[in-house]
């Protein structure tokens, strides 16, 4: 944590505290956020961390948008607002990496800058986890691609004005993926549900359809039949920022759990003069500095140019487990109270739940894990 970053952090957290925590209630209601709060966290600085200048970004590195992330959750945002704001950080990086000024600035720039919203989608109703089996084909003719199928589960999908699309341009497995950027108000692309779900309230989840959908060419994402490479090679930063997500939400859940304790008596005393409530805050706030610790140092190995495709899934593991237990004993800590709809823990804990799904089940992870790792 340098002294950038933890001013950095500190804006994000100012921003969420002005912007954010006085209408995520409506917004966790509507089912989405504002357009106009992509403008504003631009105007921040905040929507393009640790994308280059070059394409519209604000500079800085992986670290960079941790500490943002951070701050958010510090301040009272919800894991489902920073995928709805942030879910140019998962639909963006495959195009800027490829270094297309065109798409950049038809999409990234734009992104960045809050004017359009963008998607990433990989997910089929036959199934996510395995990225190589995806069925949704590009079949080219002439100067388009003619797109056909569907996609689900997909994050700011409803709203998005193009989502960077898997699809299938040559054989069956991995080497027959491409990614393309598809428009909305293509012809036969459609918004088919907005899916309803546990928890990410703010956050509106499509399913998407393709019906003989002409996508130009230009709309291809580096090279035909690279787009398996390219969605793994990405996977990495989306499972560090799922770990954020994980323990930042835990975090903020032990604070608010560690203050009711304080205030709240039974049996003629507060909550924490009992030893049984002290040891669980501890032992809360132990899962959180591991999952912290953890995460912060693989980004930064990440950022020094290593290869931590298996630390970032270990990462992604030990967050969410963390998440998982100490957003539940925060409800717990809270009694009825923590059941109560609006009661932030509620809404952390059911939060919680899809970090151990999105981005890679864990046991997907834990398979390709022993792989890198030599175990089977
Ligand atoms: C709210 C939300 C937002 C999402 N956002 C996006 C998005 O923006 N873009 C996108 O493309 N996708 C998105 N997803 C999809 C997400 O990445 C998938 O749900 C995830 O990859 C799992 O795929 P699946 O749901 O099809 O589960 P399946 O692949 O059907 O797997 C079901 C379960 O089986 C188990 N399992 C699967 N394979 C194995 C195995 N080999 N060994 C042992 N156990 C296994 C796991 O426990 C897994 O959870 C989102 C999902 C949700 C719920």
């Amino acid at each position: 944590m340098t002294d950038d970053r933890a001013a950095l952090q500190h804006t994000a957290a100012e921003f969420v505290r002005r912007e954010v925590t006085p209408h995520l209630d409506d917004w966790e209601a509507a089912g989405e956020v504002p357009r106009e709060l992509h403008a504003k966290a631009a105007r921040q600085g905040l929507l393009g961390v640790s994308f280059p200048e070059a394409v519209g970004g604000e500079g800085g590195d992986l670290l960079d948008s941790v500490a943002v992330q951070e701050g958010f959750l510090e301040a009272g945002a919800s894991s489902g607002l920073l995928a709805a704001l942030f879910t140019g950080g998962i639909a963006l990086p495959h195009i800027a990496a490829t270094g297309n000024q065109d798409l950049i600035d038809r999409f990234v720039r734009p992104t960045l800058a809050g004017e359009l919203i963008g998607s990433l989608a990989v997910t089929e109703p036959g199934g996510g986890s395995d990225v190589a089996a995806i069925r949704t084909t590009a079949r080219r003719d002439g100067d388009h691609y003619v797109v056909n199928g569907s996609k689900t589960f997909i994050t700011s999908g409803v709203r998005a004005d193009f989502v960077t699309t898997a699809v299938r341009t040559g054989g069956p497995g991995h080497d027959g993926i491409s990614l393309l950027v598809v428009e909305k108000g293509t012809p036969g692309f459609t918004v088919d549900r907005s899916l309803a779900k546990m928890g990410w309230h703010c956050s509106d989840t499509a399913e998407l359809g393709f019906a003989d959908s002409p996508v130009p060419v230009a709309n291809l994402v580096g090279e035909e039949d690279s787009g398996f490479a390219q969605i793994a090679e990405q996977f990495v930063v989306e499972r560090i920022a799922l770990a954020v997500h994980a323990h930042g939400i835990a975090a903020r859940s032990l604070e608010l759990a560690a203050a009711y304790c304080r205030e709240r008596e039974t049996f003629g005393r507060p909550l924490v003069k009992n030893q049984v409530v002290r040891h669980t805050l501890v032992e809360m706030r132990r899962q959180v500095e591991v999952a912290r610790t953890y995460t912060r140092a693989v980004a930064a190995r990440h950022v020094a140019g290593e290869s931590v495709i298996a630390e970032a899934c270990l990462a992604k593991q030990t967050a969410t487990d963390c998440a998982t237990y100490v957003c539940d004993k925060a409800v717990q800590l809270h009694g009825g109270t923590g059941y109560l709809t609006g009661t932030e823990v509620e809404r952390h804990y059911r939060d919680a739940r899809i970090l151990p799904i999105g981005g890679g089940a864990s046991a997907v992870l834990a398979d390709l894990t022993a792989r890198l790792m030599g175990y089977a």
